[in-house]
């Protein structure tokens, strides 16, 4: 991370890391928040919601990252601190109604399909202006920024345009601090096009078990 922050003149605080644990056991989070790192990205509500209850007595950040079927948000309303697969004002208006009272607003992230994949999540980024505006018009969420999962690079794709395209997009909202891009293969490229948060499962845990 820091490599990539220099090759790209960035300062290595600009960029948040986010250790995804999926399909880790509990021990494995624990070990790497005994290491200092805090926030951590689930996808699926159920195994998170058990590593969460084995992991009472630790002080870890939540973020679930997955897709979001309506009859989970209210598990992901009451247990997480962040939600970064936003991509319908559904969705949106369940997690507001849902967050209870006494926890903070719930940090929001939209999930942009940048590369217009049609077997991918993620709103259009023409339908962006108008999920930001119901965003930030509902108590209990915080709207926080972009996420994206684009295409990976291939033979026949490279990814980078996509990724400056995801920067632009991110730049020209004033109001938000985050612009969630990067994973284990494409952590160096994101960060050289902006990238404020990557989200790292592989490169920190090893491949994920079956
Ligand atoms: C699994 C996952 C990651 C981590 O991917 P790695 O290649 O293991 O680093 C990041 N973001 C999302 C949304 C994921 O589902």
């Amino acid at each position: 991370m820091s490599k990539a922050c220099q090759n790209a003149g960035r300062s290595p605080d600009s960029v948040d890391i986010l250790a995804v644990s999926k399909k880790h056991p509990a021990i494995s989070i624990r070990t790497l928040h005994g290491l200092g790192q805090r926030s951590f990205g689930e996808n699926y509500v159920s195994e998170a919601l058990d590593k969460m209850a084995e992991l009472e007595d630790l002080p870890v950040e939540w973020h679930y990252i997955g897709p979001i079927q309506s009859n989970k948000t209210r598990d992901i309303a009451e247990h997480f601190d962040w939600v970064q697969s936003v991509d319908r004002g559904k969705v949106l208006k369940r997690l507001s109604t849902q967050r209870p009272d006494r926890l903070a607003p719930l940090q929001i992230c939209l999930q942009v399909n940048i590369d217009r994949e049609p077997q991918k999540a993620g709103v259009l980024p023409e339908q962006l202006p108008g999920l930001i505006e119901l965003a930030h018009s509902l108590p209990g969420i915080e709207l926080r920024g972009l996420m994206v999962i684009p295409k990976p690079a291939s033979s026949t794709h490279d990814p980078r345009p996509s990724l400056a395209a995801m920067n632009e997009l991110f730049r020209g909202q004033l109001d938000m601090d985050t612009l969630s891009m990067g994973m284990s293969a494409d952590l160096e490229l994101a960060v050289a096009n902006g990238s404020t948060m990557v989200r790292i499962g592989t490169d920190l845990l090893g491949p994920r078990p079956d």
